[in-house]
């Protein structure tokens, strides 16, 4: 089979013939049909926060076609149509798993051991497969199992209630989703960008208002009346110590961001606001399940820049200088 290959830290990509293995127990086998690209695969092809042994085929953002089953899975079918998320399986025995909550589990089964979806196939663990619905399309549904998951999580876990004003810090992949998911919930909506050429399609995605950042994102975000919840997405640590001032008094922001460098808060701004901040990944397999429900009821819609396999150079190298609008998905409807 085909498969991009991660051959060294920001080398290109190479397309390669690999071997296609066969499921093992509890494992299926995927005809991969799309994968998205994540911020996370330029950290890990940056060799920033994670390494993974190399060669390496990345992708977490994988749907196909169940082609096969190893011994032992029950509920999957060959024909089934699924994804799979960065967690495919807990360790089955920690303290988080006996609850669980797989999430936490210092030893999960990921991509990383089984190989990721930039390839004509994929194996995973039958357990951490989810179904998608007919209704929604391949290509629609993989950015649904990082970015769309993610973002389902910091609003659940931000906890907004009916009419809260929610702001997006970071209006990339992630955010764009989260945007459309606060707006699908009933919210007023403001989404915080840097980028002048992104305020029209964030509009046309639901933004009741979209700040252009100027000097500083919370007071451009206060002029406008502030927000309950910031969902924030954003790597820029300046920028959201500055959005804090822009939360109304008991507020919160959920941070999904991955970054190193550390973020500020003024106690005193906490102490008169009383606000909290909250930290968000994937949560619970519900969310996920949610979030495909929106997208296939089309209350929200990636937007998306479609390429080949073999143009994963390209991709990286526009997912670099943040060309990618909204989020770059691999189709391989026609490759497998
Ligand atoms: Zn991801
Ligand atoms: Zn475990």
């Amino acid at each position: 089979m085909r498969a991009a290959v991660m051959t060294g830290v920001k080398q290109p990509f190479e397309l390669r013939e690999v071997e296609r293995r066969e499921p093992g127990p509890g494992q299926a086998r995927l005809r991969i049909r799309a994968s998205g690209v994540c911020g996370t695969d330029t950290h890990v092809w940056h060799g920033s926060y994670m390494s993974v042994p190399l060669p390496a085929v990345l992708g977490h953002e994988p749907v196909g076609v169940v082609d096969a089953l190893g011994p032992g899975v029950v509920g999957l079918a060959p024909g089934d149509r699924v994804g799979v998320g960065w967690v495919q399986r807990g360790c089955g025995t920690c303290i988080h798993c006996a609850r669980a909550r797989e999430v936490y589990c210092p030893d999960p089964v990921t991509w990383e051991q089984n190989g990721g979806g930039f390839a004509q196939y994929m194996i995973v663990e039958a357990t951490g497969c989810v179904k998608i619905p007919d209704a929604l399309d391949w290509l629609s549904a993989a950015p649904m199992f990082c970015a769309g998951f993610t973002v389902m999580s910091g609003y659940r876990n931000g906890n907004p209630k009916p009419g809260d004003r929610v702001a997006i810090l970071g209006t990339g992949g992630l955010g764009h989703l989260a945007l459309q998911i606060a707006k699908a919930m009933g919210h007023e909506v403001i989404a915080i960008t840097n980028a002048e050429d992104k305020r029209d399609s964030l509009k046309s995605m639901g933004a009741d208002e979209v700040v252009v950042v100027d000097q500083h994102a919370g007071r451009d975000l206060k002029a406008i009346g502030g927000a309950d919840l910031i969902l924030t997405t954003s790597n820029n640590m300046k920028q959201t110590s500055q959005v804090l001032s822009g939360l109304r008094d008991e507020g919160t922001l959920v941070t999904m961001a991955v970054a190193d460098e550390p973020f500020s808060v003024k106690p005193v701004l906490a102490l008169t606001r009383q606000f909290t901040i909250k930290g968000s990944g994937q949560n619970v397999r519900g969310d996920l399940v949610e979030v495909l429900d929106l997208a296939a009821a089309g209350r929200i819609k990636p937007m998306l820049e479609v390429y080949r396999l073999d143009e994963v150079n390209t991709v990286f190298e526009r997912l670099d200088r943040g060309a990618v609008r909204y989020r770059a998905v691999f189709d391989l409807g026609d490759q497998a």
